[in-house]
Parts: C-alpha cells; sequence; structure tokens
C-alpha cells in the first residue's frame, strides 16, 4: 500500500525519538507498504523560534516569521533521513519547496493551491523514502509560507491526495481521538471510527488532535485517516466516510475551546442593513466571527451579540466602537472570559431531545448558558470560562461516553 505517515511534535522531540519513529517506518517497509513520510517541528520548537522572533520585534515582519519557524519541520526532516540512511533506508530528506508544495501568498496562514508531485514520485518509483517539511510551501514568487499552527496534518493529508495515497496515518502523543479531551476526563474512551464529518466538528469546535483544514481536505477527497500512537503499536481512531455499520449513540464526543470572546452592540437601531453595517468592518479586517445572536427588536432598536476569536477582541471592540457611533447605536460590551462548550454526534438526527438534555445537565450545574447555536450534528453552548471543565464532566458522564459505561 501506498501510505502517508505524518509525525508530530513529539514523535520526533529528540533524537531517542527521531529513532523510534525511523523503527516506525523501517517496519512499514518491511512489510512491503511504500512510505513518505511528513514531518513536524520538535514539540515546544515552533513557539521556541516564534518568541525569538518576537524578542527581536514585536511587530517581526510576517515573511520572516515564515522563513524563520519553517526552519522547525527542515531540521527533524533532515535528522529522520540521517537516521534512516544510517540503517540503509534510502530516504532523503525535501523542505516545502523542494516537495513541490505552492501556496497563496498569505503569511502564516497560507492554503495550498497545488503540489507538484513529480519529483517525489520519482524518488518513491525508485523505492526511496521522501521525508518531507511539514507545515510549508512558497508562494508564486518563491517565499516561503506556512500553513498555520498544526498545519502539518494538512500537508500530509494534501500529499497524500496528490500522491494517491491509500492511506494518511497521523501519529501523535495519543492512540485515537476520544470522547473529550482526555486530560480533562480521564475517563474519556477511545472512538475506533469515526465520520469525516464528526471529526470536521471535533477540530472546528476546540479538539486540537487534528488540524481542521486536513479534516476538510480527507473528507472532499474521501482519503482515510488513521490517527494513531507513535509510542505503542495499537490501532487508533479511522476517520471515514460515514457508514451504516457506525453505532448511533445520542452523541460521539464533547469538545471546548477557551480561545473565545463575546461582544455586544446594545440599542442599535433597527433597519434593513444594519447587521451588514457591524459585521462589514469585522470581517475586512480578517477577524473571524462566530456565534452570532440578535435579540427581537424593542422600540425600534435592537442588540447583537457575536463571539471572535481571544486574540482578536481588543481589535473588535475598537472596531465596533466606531461602528457604534456611526449607526448611532447605544453602547458597546466586551467578555473576553467565555468559552465554548459542544456535544457532537451524527446520532442527534435521529435522538429527539439531546440540546434540552444538555441544557438540563448544565442548569443541575447551575451554569447560566450565554450564547447557543446548533447544526444538525452539534449543540454549542457559550458559558463562562471558568465552568468548562465543570460542564465537560457533567455532559461527558451523563451522555454516557466514560470508559466505565461503555
Ligand atoms: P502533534 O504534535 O502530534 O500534532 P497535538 O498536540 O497537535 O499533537 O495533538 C494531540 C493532542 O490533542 C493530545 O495530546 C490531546 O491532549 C489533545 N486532544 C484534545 N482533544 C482531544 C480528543 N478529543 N482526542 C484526543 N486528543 C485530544
Ligand atoms: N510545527 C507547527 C506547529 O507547531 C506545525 C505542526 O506541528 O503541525 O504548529
Ligand atoms: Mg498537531
Amino acid at each position: 500500500m501506498r501510505i502517508v505517515q505524518k509525525y508530530g511534535g513529539t514523535s520526533v522531540g529528540n533524537p531517542d525519538r527521531i529513532r523510534k519513529t525511523a523503527d516506525i517506518v523501517e517496519t512499514s517497509l518491511k512489510a512491503g507498504d511504500e512510505i513518505t513520510v511528513v514531518v513536524s517541528a520538535m514539540s515546544g520548537e515552533t513557539n521556541r523560534l516564534i518568541s525569538m522572533a518576537h524578542e527581536m520585534d514585536q511587530a517581526a515582519c510576517p515573511r520572516e516569521l515564515d522563513a524563520l519557524v519553517a526552519t522547525g519541520e527542515q531540521v527533524t526532516a533532515a535528522l529522520l533521513s540521517i537516521e534512516l540512511q544510517r540503517r540503509g533506508i534510502r530516504a532523503y530528506s525535501f523542505n516545502g519547496a523542494q516537495a513541490g508544495f505552492i501556496t497563496s501568498g498569505n503569511h502564516s496562514r497560507a492554503r495550498i493551491c497545488n503540489i507538484e508531485s513529480h519529483r517525489l514520485i520519482r524518488h518513491l518509483e525508485k523505492g526511496e523514502v521522501p521525508v518531507v517539511a511539514g507545515f510549508q510551501g512558497v508562494d508564486e514568487d518563491g517565499n516561503i509560507t506556512t500553513l498555520g499552527r498544526g498545519g502539518s496534518d494538512t500537508s500530509a493529508v494534501a500529499l497524500a491526495i496528490a500522491l494517491k495515497a491509500d492511506r494518511c496515518d497521523i501519529y501523535t502523543d495519543v492512540d485515537g481521538v476520544y470522547t473529550t479531551d482526555p486530560r480533562i476526563v480521564p475517563d474519556a474512551s477511545k472512538i475506533d471510527r469515526i465520520s469525516y464529518e464528526e471529526m470536521l466538528e471535533f477540530a472546528s469546535l476546540g479538539a486540537k488532535v487534528l488540524q481542521t483544514r486536513s479534516v476538510e481536505l480527507a473528507m472532499r477527497f474521501n482519503m482515510p485517516i488513521h490517527l494513531r500512537s507513535s509510542f505503542e503499536s495499537v490501532d487508533g481512531t479511522f476517520v471515514v466516510k460515514e457508514d451504516e455499520t457506525m453505532e448511533r449513540a445520542a452523541i460521539t464526543g464533547v469538545t471546548y475551546n477557551r480561545d473565545e470572546a463575546k461582544v455586544t452592540i446594545q440599542g442599535i437601531p433597527d433597519h434593513p442593513g444594519i447587521a451588514a453595517n457591524v459585521f462589514g468592518p469585522v470581517a475586512d479586517a480578517g477577524i473571524n466571527v462566530d456565534v452570532i445572536v440578535q435579540n427581537v427588536s424593542e422600540q425600534g432598536h435592537t442588540d447583537i451579540t457575536f463571539t471572535v476569536p481571544r486574540a482578536d477582541y481588543a481589535s473588535t471592540m475598537a472596531l465596533l466602537k466606531e461602528s457604534c457611533e456611526r449607526m448611532q447605536a447605544r453602547n458597546v460590551l466586551g467578555d473576553n472570559t467565555v468559552a465554548k462548550v459542544s456535544i457532537i454526534g451524527v446520532g442527534m438526527r435521529s435522538h429527539a431531545g439531546v440540546a434540552k438534555d444538555m441544557f438540563t445537565v448544565l442548569a443541575k450545574e447551575n451554569i447560566n448558558i450565554q450564547m447557543i447555536t446548533t447544526s444538525e450534528i452539534k449543540v454549542t453552548v457559550v458559558i463562562d470560562e471558568g465552568s468548562v471543565d465543570q460542564a465537560i464532566r457533567s455532559l461527558h458522564a451523563t451522555f454516557g461516553l466514560s470508559q466505565s459505561a461503555s
């Protein structure tokens, strides 16, 4: 089988871990598989590089930041190739440009436009092992770009698609996708198979075990992902197309995201175009708005509340204060200590009353729900950040997701 194997930061975190990773590659080759490797930087390295740049200049130029952080993955690609060659395996490292990753020019959040894979394919056809630095590419002018934090997952899935691989194996420090973050609920259960759709909700609603864009790509091209541990040789979680044999418990998992802030613009004169007036400047500033609630209007005035990533809180407040004056609204309020908690599951389509059950659990815990949003397969609430752990634990237990419940 042709397989792309991606190793995350902890799997290449030091020379000893790199040797363990080489063991897995060697075993796979011996089993007759054709392997292309994608690596992350050593764990902590990307953060270390970013803080060094900021020590030089808080407003470091995005082009140079990308040139700097891309080196993290190049180091591990070369070290792993050295170790594989020492074992007599013809493995060669490639940075993003050498591997043919052509991206847009948005530094630190570039999108892959195309992978010119002929060079890697030539190596594969000679029985060699390409070891590719993840997280990076070049734009059409040759500038080094990176794909956003956690972007090596997306490099790996995109490469698997370009190479027409049979599967993309993502090796990490947990042995699968769990019903919730095992750091908060040690009793969380491993999910054996999860649909792309659910995994997409897991990733985008806070389970940072896979970068959201990697799941989007896998879903679009039907690329199976096997998320598994590089520390022990056991089956992990298969992320695949939804099928009839998948269990339909009411919910599959619980996620959270603390990286949230909430803003409210009060007393806006209610007439057509107000939403466009509020959200236009926010969108123009490249800020991603998430949960939105508009109140019924009272005496010709209404309120709009929405959430943004916490890092964009200050700039959103500044923009809204400007809009507030322009639109003759009464006031702008903000809170950057909120978080999002979500329950996710395709089973919701066939189980009634799941949202009600969630609200009942939170009420019993005396947790105030500030905002609610739903889709066919998820319910998300915005609550105070301080209540996240309590909410996760009680939801996880009530919906029967613990190991002890199965
Ligand atoms: P890597 O460096 O290998 O890419 P990450 O740190 O990006 O690894 O992702 C793995 C981590 O994701 C785990 O250590 C775990 O703490 C965290 N995580 C959060 N939510 C979940 C979940 N639902 N299932 C499994 N892991 C999760
Ligand atoms: N090294 C990058 C990061 O820390 C990319 C990755 O690990 O996927 O975000
Ligand atoms: Mg990761």
